[in-house]
């Protein structure tokens, strides 16, 4: 107990006990007590009814009967009220420069609270995204800007994500976001036009697609015209070498010119949209029959280690193992061997391939996904490989959120897991798979 308390509470135990005496004085001791009592209790709501009045208008100046414990407590009222206005002057203050600052960046950002209530937000985020700082103050951003991917970024627990949404103000334009956790659970959203780059990107994208498209009909032509050639008895022998390597490169290029085109209609197609459930065992094991019976490759085994399916288009996930599998194949010697596995787990599921092959030097690992890179590029165009083989894989799973984990050991093999999420994978019993 304070002092203050300990002498108030004195006070009040001297006041009866004189309002006591008093009355005993004149034979009426119970009723001076009773008098003191109410005396003293007309004083304490007086003193709160003054101390409400204080809180109320914040003025506490003019209490003109504060002392003791009442002096005691309004005077720390005061304290922390002083306190936190200066506070709150502070933190405006600091608003104020943090907006002047932002408002200069070309970029928008937007602070969000943990349930993604604006708090503020720059003149950018206006241009970019319409949202304006006194009008949404409060409002959720995710019912201003409804963009699902947006909502999904929002909740993403990944800090270097980033996405890029139609921008809601200009048609045809296109804004990347991005978020960043700061503090207790706040975000800031940073908004970036990237209208310019996505256009050049389609336009390369078209060129590259257009292009191959124009050149596979002269080509067909020409291959035509060299297999009939090859064909022909009249053909004198001295060309007979030249026009099957014709043909060979001609089929070359159509191989590539039909990679390029794939390439082109998986970067365009956005996410696989699919209400089938494939069983990813069987086409590993359709992918291991194809290479049965050739003495020139290591051995292969498919490991079931779930009886899992995965929504997804039954021809990309061909296409991700006939991809991976060859390269295996051509990577690893015939007395090495190849695994293929299908596991899953609470995160989502796994299509691996690994070998025991030649393994890959870890600088080119990062680059592996490239178009047209090649370690070896005489050697992998001599064994029919185009340099765009892991890109395919690397776009076919991105249309379903996943991604391609790459880890090797030169000399020692190399494994190629393709991580699926957890929505992707469908838990049923195999028998129902289609
Ligand atoms: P390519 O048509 O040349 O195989 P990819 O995009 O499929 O093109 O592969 C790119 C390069 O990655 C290959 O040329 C090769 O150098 C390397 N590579 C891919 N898979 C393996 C593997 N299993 N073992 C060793 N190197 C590999």
């Amino acid at each position: 107990m304070s002092d203050a308390a300990r002498k108030f509470l004195l006070g009040i135990v001297l006041f009866l006990i004189a309002g006591a005496l008093v009355g005993g004085i004149y034979g009426y001791a119970v009723i001076g007590l009773m008098v003191a009592a109410l005396l003293a209790l007309v004083w304490q709501v007086r003193q709160l009814l003054s101390f409400d009045r204080a809180l109320r208008t914040g003025n506490f100046d003019d209490f003109r009967y504060g002392d003791g414990i009442w002096e005691q407590l309004f005077s720390r009222f005061r304290y922390e009220n002083d306190k936190s206005q200066r506070r709150k002057q502070e933190y405006r203050r600091l608003l104020k420069e943090i907006r002047k600052s932002t408002n200069a960046m070309p970029d928008g950002a937007v602070i969000l609270n943990a349930d993604n209530e604006i708090i503020t937000c720059n003149r950018a985020a206006k241009g970019l995204a319409g949202l304006k700082r006194k009008k949404d103050l409060g409002q959720r951003v995710d019912n201003i800007l409804r963009d699902p991917e947006l909502v999904g970024l929002l909740h993403a627990k990944d800090q270097s994500a980033s996405i890029e949404i139609p921008s809601p103000v200009v048609d045809g334009n296109w804004l990347n976001c991005r978020v960043v956790r700061y503090g207790a659970d706040q975000k800031l959203l940073l908004l970036r036009d990237v209208t310019e780059r996505i256009q050049l990107s389609k336009m390369r994208r078209d060129f590259v697609a257009n292009a191959s498209h124009e050149l596979r009909s002269p080509l067909t032509v020409i291959s035509g015209y060299l297999d009939a050639l090859s064909d022909d008895d009249q053909m004198p022998s001295t060309w007979a070498k030249p026009v099957s390597q014709m043909r060979v490169q001609g089929k070359r290029m159509r191989h590539i010119l039909g990679e390029l085109l794939e390439l082109s209609r998986l970067e365009s197609a956005g996410k696989a949209e699919s209400d089938q459930t494939v069983d990813v065992v069987d086409l590993l094991n359709k992918a291991k029959q194809a290479y049965e019976g050739h003495a020139q490759v290591a051995s292969i085994v498919v490991r079931e280690e779930s009886s899992a399916g995965l929504n997804s288009i039954p021809a990309e996930i061909e296409t991700v193992i006939v991809n991976l599998l060859s390269n295996a194949v051509r990577f690893t010697p015939n007395d090495g061997e190849i695994t293929l596995a299908w596991r899953s787990g609470a995160d989502g599921a796994d299509l691996v391939v690994s070998d025991t092959g030649e393994g890959i030097d870890p600088e080119f690992i990062p680059r592996l996904t490239e178009r047209f890179f090649r370690i070896d590029k005489g050697r992998s165009r001599e064994a029919g490989g185009t340099g765009l083989g892991l890109a395919i894989v690397k776009h076919v799973l991105a249309r379903h959120n996943a991604e391609l984990l790459i880890s090797s050991e030169p000399g020692e093999g190399s494994e190629f897991r393709c991580h699926f999420p957890a929505e992707r994978v469908v838990v049923s019993p195999p028998s129902l798979l289609s």
